[in-house]
């Protein structure tokens, strides 16, 4: 039963159309993570699920919302405030992105990889949320 329901979750996950960048980081259900996420404080379980699916508090998102009218990273300024910028790319992160990813520079299919444990404990050093 447990594994019918997973692989059910897995097939939806892969035919579905939607959810573009939610679908970089999350490649297929992942029990782990799901009880992770679920024992998150409400305020980490809105941070990372706006982070997974790119609705996050970034300025990219909310110049899309048009609740802001600067896409700019606030940190380093020289690109528009995404995830991928954000956990993977911005410069102004790169000593702590290597202290606690291992690594001063990520793709999607880096960041994938990852738990998500330092993704956020890297959003809270980056002091963004
Ligand atoms: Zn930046």
């Amino acid at each position: 039963m447990h594994l019918w329901a997973v692989n059910e979750q897995s097939c939806l996950w892969q035919n579905t159309a939607k959810s573009r960048q939610a679908k970089q980081f999350v490649k297929q259900p992942n029990i782990r993570l799901t009880k992770y996420a679920l024992k998150l404080s409400r305020k980490d379980l809105r941070v990372l699920a706006g982070l997974l699916t790119g609705h996050a508090d970034l300025n990219l998102h909310l110049t899309l919302m048009q609740v802001r009218n600067d896409e700019v990273c606030p940190l380093c300024l020289v690109a528009e405030e995404t995830t991928l910028h954000l956990l993977g790319k911005c410069c102004a992160l790169i000593n702590q992105r290597l202290e606690i990813l291992g690594c001063h520079y990520l793709e999607y299919e880096d960041l994938a990889l990852l738990h998500w444990r330092p993704l956020l404990r890297l959003t809270k050093a980056s002091k963004r949320f």
